[in-house]
């Protein structure tokens, strides 16, 4: 095994997650190259327990001193950046371009945290004469994060330096399938200085994420999977009390209108659905063709043939997930629709037990067909053709998800209509992945997350703090009420 048996990360210490354990799997070539505790409720109780000893007093520095372990991180995550990203190709298998772009975003979000000192300071107003009215954020307390396979390192950071800075202790839970990555940000977190328990990782699966959700300490829970666990974590955290935000599917729609740029949609269109093996919640997958667009998609072919399996796009996560997307291309053929490149039984020179799809793109799909509405995960495009705007705007809006939406057009009034229509929290015009930069924050709409913050910039210092209000009197001449 090319990485040593992982432990769980608890009070500043690898220590032993018990006897369950599974094989880490490289999809790249179907090694085995670590394999990871499958923990359960005992292995969360102590990592509660030492991340309660260690609130007191890490919510007690001032925001400012806590935000300069986190610039020492952001440095190591540059400093690491080609080890990080090598890790990220291969646990979850997509590029090394992909995974150094994962790293650099983990870098954006540590830079925000390192600014929530200037975007998280209170408020004080004089509000009577001699009385004033003062709110501060406080942390909320112990939180836990339990992440997908997606984005090893990306998406434990969404959470990581927003909820530290702000001064909470956190859990994270990764996934099992990529639980290396999360065990190398516990270590750049203790060399940046993070105190001992403010950060602790408990590897494992469905046990461990109900005892987080279960577990009387805790005090919030973020999720980022799918729709399915999204919905159980969501419930069972707030029937315990607790806050959630919690993150799930997507079906990503691209209008696309006959005045599009060819070009840059052609390019856009397909590195949207290909990038990361189209394992992304922002990757387009379909595309709704409003008219005639017939030399648009032919151009698209043509992107689409120089993404090449194993050189400029990545395996999908497992066996079971290359087979789940044969799968769909296979049934939309079968209910005729039109293969216009097939990625199917792709084999990829000396990789051959990795698990490559290539880019596929099918035409004439039906808005009933199950590849229409479900979320594929795979470097797969749907093209579903309309007539009109409305009818494309109808079939967007009547999705599930809301994740992300985008409209391909020249036309500054068309984009707008489309826009303001589209039932999606994230969207781009003339963009094929819309994903928010900071300070803007990142999450969905309808059954693409369920909660009232999003999980990074701005809105998640509302997920991660609790707001005092003090009211003070100064005035003790005045003896009137100051409400009266
Ligand atoms: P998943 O839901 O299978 O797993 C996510 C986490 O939940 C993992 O840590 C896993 O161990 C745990 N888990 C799995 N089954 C569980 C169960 N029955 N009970 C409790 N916990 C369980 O998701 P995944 O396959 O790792 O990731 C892919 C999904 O994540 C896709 O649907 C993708 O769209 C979604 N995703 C969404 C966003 C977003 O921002 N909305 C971002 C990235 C990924």
């Amino acid at each position: 095994m090319k990485y040593p048996s992982l432990k769980n990360y608890i009070d500043g210490k690898f220590i032993d997650g018990g006897e369950k354990r599974i094989d880490v799997i490289s999809p790249i070539d179907g090694s085995i190259i670590s394999t990871v505790p499958i923990s359960g409720t005992d292995a969360v109780n102590r990592a509660v327990t030492a991340a309660q000893k260690a609130f007191p007093a890490w919510s007690a520095k001032p925001i400012k001193e806590r935000s300069q372990i986190f610039y020492k991180y952001k440095s190591l995550l540059e400093k690491n950046i080609n080890d990080l990203a090598e890790l990220i190709h291969e646990e979850n298998g997509k590029t090394i371009s992909e995974s150094i772009a994962e790293i650099e975003k983990s870098i954006e979000v540590t830079e925000f945290a390192c600014s929530l000192e200037q975007l998280a300071a209170g408020e004080v107003m004089e509000v009577s004469k001699g009385v004033e009215c003062r709110a501060e954020r406080f942390p909320v307390g112990v939180v836990a994060c339990i992440t997908p396979f997606n984005f090893p390192n990306m998406v434990p950071n969404w959470t990581i330096p927003n909820a530290l800075v702000l001064g909470n202790c956190m859990i994270l839970k990764p996934s099992e399938l990529v639980p290396i990555s999360a065990n190398r940000i516990a270590d750049l977190l203790k060399e940046a200085g993070l105190p001992d328990g403010v950060f602790n990782v408990v590897h494992g699966a469905k046990d461990v994420v109900e005892a987080i959700c279960d577990h009387p300490g805790i005090q919030a829970v973020s999720f980022v999977g799918s729709t399915k666990v999204a919905k159980i974590v969501y419930t069972r955290s707030t029937s315990n009390l607790k806050r959630a935000l919690t993150l799930g599917g997507a079906k990503n729609h691209l209008i696309v209108l006959p005045d599009a740029n060819v070009a840059m949609t052609a390019s856009n269109v397909a590195a949207s659905m290909s990038g990361c093996a189209g394992q992304r919640c922002m990757a387009a997958s379909a595309m709704v063709a409003v008219g005639s667009v017939d030399n648009i998609i032919n151009q698209l072919v043509e992107e689409a043939k120089k993404i090449i399996p194993g050189k400029n796009l990545g395996a999908v996560i497992s066996k079971q997930a290359k087979e789940r997307i044969e799968n769909y291309i296979t049934e939309a053929e079968k209910e005729g629709a039109k293969i216009l490149l097939d990625g199917r039984n792709c084999k990829v020179h000396g990789k051959e037990n990795g698990f490559y799809v290539g880019p596929t793109v099918i035409d004439h799909v039906k808005p009933e067909m199950r590849i229409a509405k479900e979320e594929v995960f795979g470097p797969v495009l749907a093209i579903i053709r309309t007539d009109t705007i409305d009818q494309a705007l109808s079939i967007q809006q009547s999705s599930l998800y809301g994740n992300a939406a985008s409209v391909f057009t020249q036309s500054g009034g068309m984009a707008r209509y489309i826009s303001e229509r589209a039932s999606a929290g994230m969207i781009g015009v003339n963009i094929g992945v819309p994903v928010p930069r900071e300070p803007f924050s990142f999450g969905g709409w309808n059954e693409s997350k369920f909660g009232t913050c999003d999980i990074t910039g701005k809105s998640s210092i509302e997920f991660w703090t609790k707001l005092k209000k003090t009211t003070v009197k100064w005035n003790p001449e005045s003896q009137i009420n100051w409400m009266s």
